[in-house]
């Protein structure tokens, strides 16, 4: 075989419709994502879960049910095969006795953003494209400026001005164009569609391009393969533009299809902020898409995204696993972070965090029992996000000794 997808066509999620392979694609006329769709009974005659102990230590070790056709179109900085970190002391404090948190913060970029950009990038490669363009909450830009410097390719990046300092660094050290807009990401993403009629840059938009979900789909089948083709009870993931969600749920289906997995599958929860919670209250309400939540705010800036494209598909997957979909403060998300590094000595993002706090939350109100296996998704390194972390650290003033710590003086 010197193809390695079994890659069939893309299919839209709304109506339906077929989309032919190595072609350039964006959303569906009708407005609905692209999801890729692989020959899975094909593979399963000749892929086993055996060989992926030969295979290399990356997401690409899935290669057969990802979109790339050539090794040589693979652009990898090593993303995937991150660690899945049993946390007994948070466990044991909430009430879990079989909790994994699993660390995304360790990919390149410091996020799992790396997977579906690594991905993305690849295909990009593959068709032919040479501009890139992406409207970004911030780890978004920076997975993309770094592929995107990888691969040679030109980089141009929307975010908004407050977003956080290490992801405008980032972008600016990879050497991609950034524009900093006063505004959201939903303005953002306005001035990418335009550039790309204008400029011919390729949009990257989340969901509207359709592999990066294929390269964040490979968490769940890290997941399978790390909890032994035997999935948890329950899974919490930060969800933004759901993508993360969207892209397990597929994985899942995949993996029964290939045999690897049976039908059972975890609770999945997605977890917002107050201050930014369309899919919750979607959820709640027990409406099939979600309405643009105003005045979004959180410091949790990857979980920032007032209406997901992909709302329908997210609410899916919680529904039909019977999770559920939860809000927890800025407060509550900031001081559950810090608990965990004293407790674990693991620096999570905010989203993770967000995580940590809608765990207690739900073990608490009984939806959640001690016994049940339980995973939460960090998807990214808390060092990402310092002014966050610091307006809980204020430092003293110099030459002032620090009351908790005491001055160490240098002999
Ligand atoms: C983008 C991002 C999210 C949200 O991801 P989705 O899969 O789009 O919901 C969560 N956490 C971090 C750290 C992010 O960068
Ligand atoms: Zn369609």
């Amino acid at each position: 075989m010197d193809t390695l997808t079994a890659l069939t066509h893309l299919e839209c999620s709304l109506c339906k419709q077929n989309f032919e392979r190595g072609k350039v694609h964006n959303l569906c006329p009708c407005g609905g994502p692209l999801l890729v769709r692989y020959d899975l009974a094909r593979i399963r005659q000749q892929w086993s879960r055996e060989q992926l102990k030969t295979a290399p230590n990356t997401m690409w070790r899935y290669a057969p049910v990802l979109p790339v056709t050539c090794h040589a179109s693979i652009v990898s900085l090593g993303e995937g095969m991150t660690p899945l970190v049993r946390t007994p002391r948070l466990g044991g404090r909430l009430g879990a006795q079989q909790l994994w948190v699993k660390d995304e913060g360790l990919n390149p970029t410091g996020s799992f953003k790396a997977r579906g950009l690594s991905c993305a990038v690849s295909m990009a490669v593959e068709l032919g494209i040479r501009k890139l363009a992406i409207p970004s909450a911030g780890n978004a830009a920076s997975a993309m400026a770094a592929y995107a410097a990888a691969a040679g390719l030109e980089a141009h990046i929307f975010m908004p001005r407050d977003v956080p300092q290490a992801n405008f660094v980032e972008c600016k050290a990879y050497g991609a164009r950034v524009t900093l807009v006063d505004g959201l990401i939903s303005d953002c993403a306005r001035m990418v569609a335009a550039g790309a009629e204008k400029e011919g840059w390729f949009d990257v938009t989340t969901l509207k391009e359709p592999y990066r979900i294929e390269g964040k789909k490979t968490m769940g089948y890290e997941l399978a393969e790390q909890m032994n083709w035997e999935l948890p009870d329950a899974l919490f993931y930060p969800t933004g533009g759901g993508v993360g969600i969207i892209g397990m749920w597929k994985a899942f289906a995949e993996m029964e299809a290939l045999g690897w997995i049976g039908p059972k599958r975890p609770k999945m929860i997605a977890v917002q902020v107050e201050g930014c919670q369309p899919v919750v209250r979607a959820f709640q309400q027990g409406d099939a898409r979600s309405t643009v939540w105003q005045n979004a705010y959180t410091v949790a800036s990857g979980l920032r995204v007032p209406k997901p494209l992909g709302d329908f598909l997210i609410l899916d997957a919680v529904r039909s696993s019977g999770g559920t979909a939860i809000a927890v403060s800025d407060t509550e998300l900031l001081d559950a972070g810090i608990r965990l590094a004293s407790e674990e000595g693991l620096f999570i993002a905010p989203e993770g965090a967000a995580c940590v706090s809608a765990l207690e939350k739900l073990l608490a109100n009984g939806f959640l029992k001690s016994n049940e296996k339980i995973v939460i998704y960090n998807t990214g390194a808390g060092l990402k996000y310092l002014e966050a972390y610091s307006t809980r650290f204020p430092r003293s003033a110099a030459g002032e000794q620090d009351k908790l710590g005491g001055l160490i003086t240098p002999r």
